[in-house]
């Protein structure tokens, strides 16, 4: 390195060399970069980062890949829920869940949920839809045409497949198409497989290709955007919750009257009539996505313990809690998550302590074959999540909840 430490860090300060330019002094030791950077932010404002500075990850193995203009790390405090026992088609046993939260209380109730559910015989999960989707825009001389492309394109999802997608991508296969017309814009949702990746970056160069095969074919149709906003990506919508993205998928259980009221300290009837009258009703008037009691706080917290896109625990907030007293007297309870977009290769799971966290649960890297781990993984996440809802549903029924954050979250 020709420029020194401190001169570098000075000229960091005073905006004479740029963030992103710091790898250049460095002789593209991305470690050193960091530092700097994060020496000329203290310099500049007076303050110390020291603990943003304390970290295990390698910057040279995640600038590039995961962040740009490194700085340091935030800690996120990380607890672990479980034993759940779960009875999936992918997941089977007893699992221990990473949860890396804040909020005081989240990981006591979850754990109280999986208590109740492992008691109980276990959560029973079901994945019912399984498809990255990506939505590119067309504009179409007129509706005429649009109708014309779409069904040239519906008809050819095996030779996109051959001629696009196969060339940029071993696990992602294209399964089918949803047009959707309006006005002279064609919107095209495609559907892909995606193996054990959430396939986001996977499903963009495809369709990317795709675009250009109709271009080739289609002249006259001007390809906008690669993505048209029907995907959808991170953002509320009705798309998702009726059609899904990512995993669809279901936990249900039975609980005896007992164990409800051992555990719970509350009754079938009072959960189901709290749901009811709170997550449907409450939630119709509302106008929300999220016909639950908080889906978002068991994502969320598993979203960042094991690298998935935090931004889409926008939809993965989206769901429906049932609940209902059986003809014997128990309860019965189900989650239903139509989008939870989730993977165990690529992305944020390269990080070596989410890495660490999936390899809780038996869910790190690729599956045998392709796709078994992610699926087996959107069912721990969705037993938790039922977990989750539960023990939340249980605390207000017994009015315990503004109790439990008084001792646990102030
Ligand atoms: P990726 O890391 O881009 O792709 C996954 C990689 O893993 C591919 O190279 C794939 O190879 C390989 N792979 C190895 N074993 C696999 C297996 N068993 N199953 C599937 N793939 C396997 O990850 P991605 O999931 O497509 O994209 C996730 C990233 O996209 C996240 O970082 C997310 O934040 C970001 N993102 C991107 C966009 C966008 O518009 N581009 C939008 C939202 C989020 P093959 O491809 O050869 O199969």
């Amino acid at each position: 390195m020709e420029v020194s430490f401190e001169e570098l860090v000075k000229k960091v300060a005073g905006g004479e060399i740029k963030l992103h330019q710091v790898e250049k002094y460095t002789n593209g030791d991305k470690k050193l970069a960091t530092e700097i950077r994060r020496k000329a932010l203290e310099r500049k404002f007076g303050v110390s980062l020291e603990n943003i500075g304390h970290y295990s990850i390698d910057p040279n193995r995640v600038i590039g890949k995961n962040i740009e203009n490194m700085i340091g790390v935030v800690q996120i405090p990380m607890g672990v829920a479980g034993p759940l026992r779960i009875n999936g088609e992918y997941a089977k046993g007893e699992f221990y869940i990473p949860l890396a939260t804040t909020e005081g209380a989240l990981v006591a109730s979850v754990n109280r949920g999986c208590s109740t559910l492992t008691a109980a015989g276990g959560v029973k999960t079901t994945i019912i839809g399984d498809k990255m989707t990506r939505a590119p825009l067309l504009k179409c001389p007129d509706a005429r045409r649009a109708r014309e492309v779409a069904e040239w394109v519906k008809a050819n999802i095996d030779y996109f497949q051959e001629k696009a997608v196969s060339r940029v991508t071993r696990h992602g296969k294209l399964r089918d198409v949803k047009p959707y017309i309006v006005g002279n814009n064609l919107y095209l949702r495609f559907e892909f497989e995606t193996g054990d990746a959430m396939g986001m970056n996977m499903v963009t160069i495809s369709s990317e290709e795709i675009m250009k095969v109709i271009e080739e074919h289609f002249p006259d149709v001007r390809y906008l955007a690669l993505s048209g906003n029907l995907c959808v990506d991170k953002k509320p919508n009705a798309m998702n919750f009726i059609n899904g993205r990512g995993k669809t998928v279901i936990a249900e259980a039975v609980i005896p009257r007992e164990i409800v009221e051992k555990k719970l300290k509350t009754t079938p009837e009072l959960i189901a009539e709290v749901n009811y009258r709170k997550n449907l009703v409450g939630s119709a008037q509302a106008g929300s996505y999220g016909f639950n009691a908080h889906f978002a706080n068991i994502v969320g917290a598993i979203f960042l313990a094991t690298g998935q896109d935090e931004a889409q625990i926008t939809e993965g907030s989206h769901g429906i809690t049932l609940a209902e007293v059986t003809p014997e007297g128990d309860l019965y309870v189900s989650i239903t998550m139509p989008s939870l977009e989730i993977g165990t290769v690529g992305g944020g799971t390269r990080v070596p302590t989410q890495r660490e966290a999936l390899s809780i649960m038996g869910v790190a890297g690729g599956g045998d074959p392709p796709g078994t781990n992610a699926k087996k993984f959107a069912e721990i996440i969705a037993g938790t999540v039922l977990a989750g809802e539960l023990s939340l549903l249980a605390a207000i029924a017994a009015k315990h909840l503004a109790k439990a954050h008084k001792e646990l979250g102030r």
